[in-house]
């Protein structure tokens, strides 16, 4: 089972995944947790030159053409092996973060998108996007507070502004709602245990089909 979670800044996506894997595990799921960008070591090296503050500035195609790099490694490598075994994948952002950032954000053309994700990734999809909703004023609040706690060396956000995260999230909202049976779409804005607590079930109800 492929579980993606999506969202836009301080959805608190990667908090609330924090919480759920060890409650799965203890039902006897075996999950192999992952993340985008990232997931392999080739994946963390190019995040590290996507994401660091005082990054190179990407044109968008580029920024696309390495996101798509990263995954093909981490879908070869990380996900189809996972999956063959049986194990439940858990990855933090997938293809719908680039439709919705590169595509939505950016203005790169979604069919390009779709095209180079079915032809590297052998058009691999989840079973299940979790889709953490929040609005961006609140989300992009959340992350200043904690970059400023955790000192990240992970700035984008702060670069872009208010109109560009309200395209990444209506386009996330219209992906959901294409592929309604596909997507669950979480309401974010409450504390890290209610958000969390919604996503666990909403996993469970589809490993209990
Ligand atoms: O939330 P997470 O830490 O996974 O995301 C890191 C950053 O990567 C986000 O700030 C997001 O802006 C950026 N990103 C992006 N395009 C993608 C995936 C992530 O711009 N396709």
């Amino acid at each position: 089972l492929f579980v993606v979670a999506e969202g836009g800044e301080g959805a608190g996506k990667s908090s609330a995944l924090a919480r759920i894997a060890p409650r799965l595990e203890r039902l006897g799921h075996a999950i192999v947790m992952t993340r985008e960008p990232g997931g392999t070591p080739e994946g963390s090296a190019l995040r590290s030159l996507l994401l660091a503050s005082g990054r190179p500035t990407w044109e968008s195609a580029a920024e696309h053409l390495l996101m798509a790099a990263a995954r093909v490694q981490h879908v070869r490598r990380i996900i189809r092996p996972a999956l063959e075994r049986g194990a439940v994948v858990i990855c933090d952002r997938f293809v719908g973060s680039t439709i919705a950032y590169q595509g939505a954000g950016r203005g790169l053309s979604q069919e390009f998108i779709l095209q180079v994700h079915a032809q590297t990734t052998g058009d691999i999809w989840p079973d299940l996007t979790l889709l953490f909703d929040i609005d961006p004023k609140i989300g992009i609040a959340r992350s200043r507070k904690r970059l400023h706690e955790t000192e990240s060396d992970e700035g984008r956000f702060e670069a872009v502004e208010l109109a560009f995260h309200e395209r990444v999230r209506a386009c996330y909202l219209e992906q959901a709602a294409a592929k309604p049976d596909q997507h669950c779409v979480i309401d974010a804005s409450g504390s890290q245990i209610e958000v969390a607590e919604r996503a666990f079930n909403a996993v469970v109800g589809l490993l209990d089909r």
